[in-house]
């Protein structure tokens, strides 16, 4: 297999991250703070105070990115600019909020014309596997998801219908206007420094989180969104970093929707057993089937990842998930003293 070709910017360039006040854009603030660019710009709209992480020595700025003029004093002089920024959760939040999901559009859609004019050489998405046609996703026993599975188009209501618009504005800026884009279709990302309460939490911080309680209330049972048997895969959040480095710097991926997703496929009801073996207890199980669980089954078909770029994210689901429990305790154990945590 040929080496893909793999351009990196020198260590001053300007790097732009929106959304850089949740779980992805922080992780990746920090990711390439470590990789030693020495110029790096962080936006969200929420508070700094708010922030799940703020890199010492990076800028960090407080602007509503679906505001035009915010986006374009965002990304001055920017040389790459990734945009992690949208109105998200998980299931509960999606499926209830629809209109905030397809709002994000604005951001999307602002953030590259911003980084077109400041003459950027890259700018990347941050797009979902909640882009694929939702009737290729009614069984558990799923078909793995390939990158031309989203079309003909029948995306996830609302959430997913503006991840696909959004490509498409990255694919012609690329084909109209020659500014390279990168288009990562994640699959369900857990780890440290995430949301994990609220409502806007995945599931993996969320069962976390409910045998994490159960333990401390002295409880015995544990809530699971429907009957447990729909599958999903989840990658790990370093995993995550290193893709969107990789798959933005990779010429052979302009302007190429790709998924970014672990390809090992567990059960709702195998990713409690983990967390319970994890947590040391064992909870009988209240299926709660009115609550929403999104597709019966999904996963991602790594092969084009593999293919291209010779890698795909590897962490093992176990140990990723006990680096995040251990995260969740903590984060708990914290909120109970009234101390300040990530929510
Ligand atoms: P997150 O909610 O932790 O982070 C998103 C951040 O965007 C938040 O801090 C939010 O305040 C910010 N934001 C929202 N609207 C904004 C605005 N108008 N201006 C500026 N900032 C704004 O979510 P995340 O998990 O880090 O997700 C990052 C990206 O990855 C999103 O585009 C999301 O759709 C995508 N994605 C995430 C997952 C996942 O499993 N976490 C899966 C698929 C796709």
């Amino acid at each position: 297999m040929a080496a893909p070709q793999v351009n990196q910017p020198n260590p001053d360039a300007l790097i732009v991250i929106g959304g850089a006040g949740g779980f992805i854009g922080g992780a990746l603030a920090r990711y390439f703070h470590e990789k030693g660019f020495q110029r790096i710009r962080a936006i969200d709209k929420k508070p700094l105070p708010e922030w799940y992480q703020r890199v010492p020595g990076v800028e960090c700025l407080c602007l509503d990115l679906s505001e035009e003029l915010n986006c374009r004093h965002a990304c001055e002089d920017a040389t790459e600019v990734y945009n992690l920024a949208a109105d998200m959760g998980g299931m509960g939040f999606i499926e209830r909020f629809r209109v905030e999901c397809l709002r994000s559009v604005l951001i999307n859609t602002h953030m590259i014309e911003a980084a077109y004019r400041a003459g950027a050489e890259r700018y990347f998405f941050s797009s979902s596997a909640c882009a694929y046609n939702t009737e290729l996703q009614k069984d558990p026993n799923v078909r793995a998801l390939k990158e031309s599975d989203a079309y003909p188009a029948m995306a996830e209501r609302g959430y997913g219908w503006e991840k696909l618009v959004s490509e498409m504005f990255c694919q012609e800026y690329w084909y109209e206007r020659g500014m390279k884009t990168a288009i990562a279709r994640f699959h369900n990302v857990y780890g440290p420094l995430g949301t994990w309460d609220g409502g806007r939490e995945k599931a993996p911080a969320a069962i976390c989180r409910k045998v994490i309680e159960a333990k401390d209330q002295g409880r015995e049972t544990i809530d699971i969104w429907g009957d447990g048997t729909q599958t999903r895969s989840f990658m790990y959040i370093d995993d995550c970093t290193r893709g969107i480095d990789m798959i933005t710097h990779c010429d052979d991926l302009i302007a190429t929707p790709i998924n970014l997703g672990s390809s090992e496929l567990v059960s709702i009801n195998h990713l409690v057993d983990l967390a319970e073996e994890i947590g040391g207890a064992k909870l009988r199980r209240e299926y709660q089937l009115d609550k929403p669980q999104g597709v019966a089954g999904r996963n991602s078909d790594n092969t084009m990842i593999k293919q291209v770029l010779g890698w795909e994210p590897d962490t093992p689901l176990r140990e990723g998930l006990a680096k995040t429990y251990a995260w969740i305790e903590k984060q708990y154990t914290d909120r109970k003293a009234g101390k300040r945590t990530v929510i």
